[in-house]
C-alpha cells in the first residue's frame, strides 16, 4: 500500500498549502477534506437537508466554484457537528487514503478518525491573529470584502465548534507532529514539513 500523510490543523493555519507541497514532492494524490464539508454546508444554503446532501456527494461536487467563502465555511462547521454527516463521508476519505500510490488527506480529524494508522501525522497551527490575517489577505484578493475583526470572530467561532463537538472534534493524534507556522513564510513552513516526512516516513522497502 501506498504512503499515507494525515494532515490536521484549525483554518488558515497553512495546512492546505503544506498538503499540496507534499503531496508535488513526494508524488501523492491530495485531498482537501474540509471541500467535502463545504460541498454538504453549500448545498445547505441551498435548503437541502445536510445529511440527504453528504449520502448524495459526488467527487464532482468538490470542484464547484463557490466553496471558498466565509458563508459556506460557516456552514461546513455547522454540518461538520452532525455525526451522522461525518459518518457518511468516512468511506469516500477512506478510500482515497488507500490509493495504491499513497495519498496526503488534509483536515481536523484525519490522524485521530480517519485513517488513525498513518504512519506520518502533522498537526499544523499559528495564533488565531496571524491565521485571521492570512485568510484576510486571501478573502480581499478573491473579491470578498471584509473587516479583519471579522474575520477573527469568524475563526475563533469556527474553533470553538471545531475543538467542542462531540463527534471526531479537531485535535492533535498523539503520535502527530506539531508544526506552529505563526512566525514562518511558506518556504519555511513547507521546507519543516518535508523534513518531517523525510525523517519519519517507512523505508520503501519495509512500506
Ligand atoms: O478546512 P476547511 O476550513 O475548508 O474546513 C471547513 C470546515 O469543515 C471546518 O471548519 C470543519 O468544521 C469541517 N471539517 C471537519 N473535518 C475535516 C475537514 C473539515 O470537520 N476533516
Amino acid at each position: 500500500m501506498g504512503l499515507t500523510i494525515a494532515v490536521d490543523g484549525p483554518a488558515a493555519s497553512g495546512k492546505g498549502t503544506i498538503s499540496r507541497a507534499i503531496a508535488a514532492r513526494f508524488g501523492l494524490a491530495h485531498l482537501d477534506t474540509g471541500l467535502l464539508y463545504r460541498a454538504v454546508g453549500r448545498r445547505m444554503l441551498d435548503g437541502e437537508e445536510p445529511l440527504v446532501a453528504a449520502r448524495a456527494l459526488r467527487a464532482e461536487d468538490l470542484d464547484a466554484e463557490d466553496l471558498r467563502g466565509p458563508d459556506v465555511a460557516e456552514a461546513a462547521s455547522k454540518v461538520a457537528a452532525l455525526g451522522e454527516v461525518r459518518a457518511a463521508l468516512v468511506d469516500f476519505q477512506r478510500a482515497f487514503a488507500a490509493r495504491a500510490g499513497g495519498a496526503v488527506l488534509d483536515g481536523r480529524d484525519i490522524g485521530t478518525v480517519i485513517c488513525p494508522d498513518a504512519p506520518v501525522k502533522l498537526f499544523v497551527t499559528a495564533s488565531a491573529e496571524v491565521r485571521a490575517e492570512r485568510r484576510h489577505k486571501e478573502l480581499l484578493a478573491r473579491g470578498h470584502d471584509t473587516r479583519l475583526e471579522e474575520v477573527l470572530a469568524d475563526i475563533r467561532a469556527r474553533d470553538t465548534r471545531d475543538a467542542g463537538r462531540a463527534d471526531a472534534p479537531m485535535r492533535a493524534a498523539e503520535d502527530a507532529v506539531l508544526i506552529d507556522t505563526s512566525g514562518m513564510g511558506i518556504d519555511e513552513a513547507v521546507a519543516r514539513a518535508i523534513a518531517e516526512v523525510e525523517a519519519r516516513r517507512p523505508e520503501p522497502d519495509d512500506a
